[in-house]
This record gives C-alpha cells, structure tokens and sequence, in this order.
C-alpha cells in the first residue's frame, strides 16, 4: 500500500478557529492511524487578507493543541510558478481557454438569466474561438481570463465520498470555471489541486463547505492525469439556531485561543472537537489520544450536521456545556503533576505564583491543587475560586457572608476562641481540628455546622469546598488562626 499522505492547508486569513481545529484533528487522527504523513500547508495566496499575525495564530494554536505535522509548513504563494505552468499547461492541451467577456457583458447576462428566472453558468462565448480570434484580441491588448473547459455538456460525473457515498453533478450544472484572473494570478481552486497533486495527498478530510470546490476540482485531477484523492467531507456545524458557526457571527467563541484563554485542557477541546462531527459508535465520550487514534474512522463521519449548543446572550456558560464537562473530566482525572503545571500562567496572571511551588514547596502545591481541582470547571478557576489557597486578599462571596457570618453574631466570639485553641495544640492535624471545633460548639451550645460553615467563609471565602479540615490543615496553622482572629471584620462593612 502507497503511504497516506494528509494534509491541513489553512487560509492565514483570521485566528485558528474551532471548525479549523477539528478538520487538523481529522488529518492528524487518520495520518498518525494509517502511519502516514500530515503536511501542514499555508494557503497564502491571497496576499490581502493574509498575515504573519494570522500565521502565527494558527502554528501557536496548533501547537497548543497537540497536532504536529511531518512536512511544512509550505507557503503556497512559493509554488505560484507550478499553478501559472498548470494553467499553461491546461491551455496547451486545449483544457481550458482565454475568455475575453468583460465584466459588463457578464453583468448583463446574469441579469437576463434572473429575468428570465435561470441560473447563469458562463455561456461559452470564447470556448470555440479559434487561433486567429485568440490572436487578434490578444495583438488589441484585451484582458482576458483563463477558464477551464469542463469536456462535456451531457451526461454526469461523480466521485467515491468516505463519508457520504456517492456524489454526482451533472455536467451542464458545471460552467466553464476561470482558472487564472485576468491579473494573470490563478485561483484557489486550480492553486490548491496543483499543490496536493504535488504533495502527492492521497486522502482530503475537509468540510462539506468545500463539496461545491471538490466537483470541480474532480475535472482538474482528470485534465491534469493525476489520480484522484479519497475524499472525506465533513459535516458543518451549527449553533443552536441552526446558523453556521462563524467568526463574524460568533465572535472569539469560535476562537482557538478563546479556550486556551479560558483554560482549557488542550486534549479536552480535541475531544470535545473530535466528537463535534465524528463518533465511535458507542456512548464513549472521553478518549485518551492512542485510543482516539486507534477508533477514528473516516467512515463514522458524521453526514449530518453537528450542533454546537450554544446560544448568545442567553447562555448559562460561555461556551458548549458538553466542552466543558469534558474539560471537567480532564481536570480531575489527569496526573496532578501534570494539571499543576498547567494552572502555573492562570495562578501568574492574578499574581499567586510562586517558584517554590516548582521547588521545595512542590509536594504542598500538588496536594493544594488535588484537593481544590475536584469542583473546578477550568484552569483559570485556581487563580480566582482557588486564591483563599494562594493569597490572603481574597474576596468573601456574599451569600456565605449573609447565610454564614451574619445571622450568627456569636461567631464573632467562637471563631477567635478557635483560633486561641487551634494556635495552642500540640499537633494540629485532621482529628484535632475537627474534634476542637466540635468542642468548641458543644460549650457555646450551637450545632457544629454554624462553627464549621462560619470558619469554611472565613477561610476559604466560599459557601462549598473540599471537607473543612482538609482545607484547615493545606492552607496551615498559621493562616488559619489569623483569618479566624480578623472575623470581625466581616461584620463591619
Ligand atoms: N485554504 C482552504 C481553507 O482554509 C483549504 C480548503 C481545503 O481543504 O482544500 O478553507
């Protein structure tokens, strides 16, 4: 068997998007299961709207992600002279043509085709012109374009789709495409087929935004004699109004770095990705990479459209709740040591980082972020829920204060008598904090949870959390008794 050869050719025109992100996941998926080959390839050739900031968007965001790629990254706009000696190409074996219509004759064409309610294909004025024609408006200095010559008028053609089987046009549906602007410049369409016959790819995994390009682009694997690629499109995927998700529409959501931002796992998001267009065919939600690897087929692609469940303005969380349950999962079933090291830029962003925590301060870190990772939904969670761990100006949540603090005026006097006795045990672990607590309750006559919820808000800021004394003990003696001395405080604002 010939090696498969991947590819992921994104447009450097805006930031690495999510739907971008999942059609790299799918090359790299079927290119680490087949054993082959991804080749990244930067479609620069709209010189516009492309640019370096875009590029390194997309590497930054790949990288993040995990994708890596065996060749390229290739630039297409360094391979123009292959799509120019294409089209050449085309034009001498009579498959494709100068066309030398002006946009006006154009213009008025469409308008009598909508006038007379039929769609407009280009009619073919300069497809039979002869050499001498050619010449002789050519010698005039007309502009022309290059159109291919689709080689029937009658009849159909189709291809083999991975995913969604048989697909077939007919040829009078197909008009003579320009393959070359009259600036002399080739089209996307001509520029990418040339550089995948090139890379040699063997397999195209792409959106089913794309079918409209791939028919055509079928006629040019022909004229060119190069054998067809497996094609593979993939469904589009709409928000909860069934609008296509989009950057316009959508904003930073659809963003990459969006997630990243907001502290995500980087495998998480694949997962989620992944399973936005794709399943194994059993309930399964969570896969590690090797056995993603090892389930993905091109043939449970999806052929129906993926809802992205997310609704502006109205949503309950900032993006799909699925995405982040499966970034919830990640959090707490990934090694520690490796989660730790993912919140260091969050704990750094609010100022709570500490380079002992890489250090000799290593073991209490794990420990802290073990114990606080169970009820997070994100990385950035450690920096804001998680500073009571990491800072002593934190802020006091306002339903606790009231439920906790306020109606029980007493604590205003147990909870610095706790920290007296707290501050005067010989060892203050587990059993000696729970059991002086309780004490201490059973002598001011209240139940033991007015004690306990009182020292979880003074402590913590919070109305729930890991088991108190668990807290008590990780955040330490010392910071403890202070907080619970300055309970005061709390009634005074
Ligand atoms: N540059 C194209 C895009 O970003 C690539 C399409 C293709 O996969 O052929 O949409």
């Amino acid at each position: 068997m010939t090696e498969t050869r991947l590819r992921f050719p994104p447009s450097p025109t805006g930031y690495l998007h999510i739907g971008g992100a999942r059609t790299a996941l799918y090359n790299w998926l079927y290119a680490k299961k087949t054993g082959g080959k991804l080749i990244l390839r930067i479609e620069d050739t709209d010189a516009d709207r492309s640019t370096q900031e875009s590029i390194q968007g997309i590497l930054d965001g790949l990288e993040w992600l995990g994708i890596d790629w065996d060749e390229g990254p290739y630039f297409q706009t360094e391979f123009s002279n292959d799509h120019v000696a294409a089209a050449a190409r085309l034009l001498d074996e009579g498959k494709a043509y100068k066309c030398f219509c002006t946009k006006e004759e154009l213009e008025a064409k469409r308008e009598i085709a909508q006038a007379n309610k039929s769609t407009f294909g280009y009619d073919g004025t300069c497809r039979d012109l002869s050499a001498e024609q050619v010449a002789e408006k050519e010698a005039a200095g007309l502009p022309y374009v290059i159109r291919f010559k689709v080689p029937a008028r009658e009849g159909s053609l189709g291809y083999e789709d991975k995913v969604l089987g048989h697909i077939k046009a007919d040829y009078n549906e197909i008009e003579d495409f320009v393959i070359v602007r009259s600036t002399g410049k080739p089209l996307y369409l001509l520029c990418n087929v040339v550089d995948d016959i090139r890379d040699r790819i063997t397999h195209i995994i792409r959106g089913q935004d794309h079918m409209t390009n791939t028919i055509r682009q079928v006629l040019l694997y022909e004229a060119l004699d190069a054998p067809l690629p497996v094609f593979a499109h993939m469904p589009l995927t709409l928000d909860l109004k069934k609008a296509k998700i989009s950057k316009r529409s959508h904003g930073e959501i659809v963003a990459v770095h969006f997630y990243r931002e907001h502290g995500f796992i980087p495998w998480a998001l694949s997962n989620f990705l992944v399973l936005l267009g794709w399943s194994s065919g059993d309930d399964t939600e969570f896969f590690s990479q090797e056995e993603l690897i090892e389930a993905f087929t091109l043939e449970r692609i999806n052929k129906s459209n993926s809802i992205f469940n997310y609704r502006k303005g109205d949503a309950k969380f900032f993006t799909d709740p699925k995405a982040i349950a499966i970034n919830e999962h990640y959090l707490r079933s990934m090694a520690v040591e490796e989660i730790a090291e993912m919140t260091q830029p969050f704990l750094e962003a609010e100022g709570l980082w500490d380079d002992a925590y890489a250090g000799e301060k290593k073991e209490w870190f794990l420990h802290t972020i073990n114990l606080i990772r169970d009820r997070f939904h994100t990385l950035t969670d450690f920096g804001s829920l998680g500073r009571a761990y990491f800072a002593d100006d934190f802020p006091v949540e306002a339903k606790p204060l009231k439920k906790n603090i306020l109606k029980h005026e007493g604590l205003k006097e147990w909870l610095p008598m706790l920290a007296d006795r707290y501050d005067a045990l010989d060892d203050f672990n587990l059993e000696e904090a729970e059991r002086v607590a309780r004490e201490l309750a059973e002598e001011v006559e209240v139940k033991p949870g007015v004690i306990i919820n009182g020292m979880r808000t003074v402590v913590t800021g919070q109305l729930a959390g890991p088991s108190m004394f668990d807290i008590l003990i990780t955040i330490g003696r010392e910071r403890v008794v202070q907080r619970l001395r300055n309970v005061g405080k709390l009634y005074q604002a």
